[in-house]
């Protein structure tokens, strides 16, 4: 980015990632603020970007020269189980109202969020950026993936015809500070731990939904913030960056249960609804184009010390800051 002034407007500020990035960005001395840079952090109370008239005068109030787009209706299985046409219909005219308008007011660059679970269910293993597009995603949260999906088919279509510099990232499951705690349409990690304490509080069984068979990778939120600035002011492709954790880093649903049963101290009944959906069963994510990217800029190093398994430290950080 040039030493000239930027403004950089990051959408869906008040969520777990959009709050990361605003920590890194006050607290990091190698990530952090940079001279010239104005930071924007918008939240739905700003304009809702669903509609596109309030979009535009977000536009126009801030006037950005970098957007992170990370403003969505997100939720976890059970949400977009519930509701596959809301997740499809509000992120897909929020990323249209979004990128319609970096391109009107000739914003520099845009990084967009995408998300694993927009990979293909039926696909080998590790999963990579080609192969986005090869095949449906899993049914359980198909409006939410395809929505996403159509993000890079826009970055693509808005560099072919108009040259713009738009871009995505697809991180792994996300967990840290400012999470949702909502008890059906959280995370896995967020939904247990409060699941968690109200079990302790009652003295009612801990239960956790599904088999526990199925696997993820974390990544802490706050070393995703930095892969995304680093993203934001090095990655030159408009095709999508995997961020995540190394292969060997994912757990299991048990094992993160086992984890949240440990930092909590809960010593109580604990068990499994395996009546309730396990969603898709994984979706292994390789991180080899994010390793060479960084490698290149000699950074890896730093990085390395960020990817740690949830389990290691990141959990009981998170639990107990
Ligand atoms: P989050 O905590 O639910 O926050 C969502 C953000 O979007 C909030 O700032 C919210 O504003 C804003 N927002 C939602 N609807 C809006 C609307 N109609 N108009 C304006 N703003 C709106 O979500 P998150 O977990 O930080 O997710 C950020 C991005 O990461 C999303 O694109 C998501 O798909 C992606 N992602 C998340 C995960 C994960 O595990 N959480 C994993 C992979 C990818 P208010 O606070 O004002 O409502
Ligand atoms: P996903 O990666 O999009 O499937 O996101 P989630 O974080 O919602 O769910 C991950 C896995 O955790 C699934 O296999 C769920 O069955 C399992 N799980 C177990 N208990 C819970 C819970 O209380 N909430 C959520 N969201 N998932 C749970």
């Amino acid at each position: 980015m040039s030493p000239a002034k930027s403004v950089i407007l990051v959408t869906g500020g008040s969520g777990l990632v959009g709050k990361a990035i605003q920590w890194v960005v006050e607290n990091d001395s190698k990530y952090g603020q940079r001279e010239g840079e104005e930071w924007v952090y918008l939240t739905s109370k700003d304009g809702n970007l669903i509609d596109p008239a309030a979009t535009k005068a977000i536009f126009e109030k801030y006037r950005p020269t970098h957007v992170i787009h990370l403003a969505a209706k997100v939720g976890g299985l059970f949400g977009n189980m519930a509701a596959n046409l809301d997740y499809f219909r509000d992120n897909l005219l929020i990323n249209d109202n979004v990128l319609h308008n970096a391109k009107e007011f000739g914003v520099k660059k845009v990084v967009s969020c995408l998300s694993t679970c927009i990979f293909p269910d039926k696909t080998t293993y590790p999963i990579d950026e080609t192969m986005v597009h090869q095949g449906p995603p899993h049914d359980s949260n198909y409006g939410y993936s395809h929505s996403k999906r159509m993000v890079d088919v826009m970055n693509r279509a808005y560099n072919q015809q108009y040259g713009c510099n738009f871009t995505s990232v697809i991180p792994t499951n996300v967990f840290g500070p400012h999470d949702n705690f909502h008890l059906v349409n959280s995370h896995v990690i967020p939904g247990l731990i409060h699941k968690c304490y109200l079990a302790q509080e009652n003295g009612t069984p801990f239960i956790m939904a599904g088999t526990g068979r199925p696997l993820r990778q974390f990544i802490y939120s706050r070393d995703l913030a930095k892969l995304f600035i680093w993203t934001l002011r090095e990655y030159k492709e408009i095709t999508p960056l995997i961020l995540s954790v190394p292969e060997e880093e994912e757990v299991s649903i048990k094992q993160v249960g086992d984890s949240i049963v440990k930092a909590m101290g809960y010593t109580g009944d604990y068990r499994f609804d395996t009546s309730k959906a396990d969603g898709q069963y994984k979706k292994t994510a390789s991180n080899k184009k994010l390793k060479k990217k960084i490698r290149k800029g000699l950074d890896w190093k730093t990085t390395l010390s960020w990817l740690r398994a949830p389990e290691k430290e990141n959990l009981g950080y998170w639990t107990h800051s």
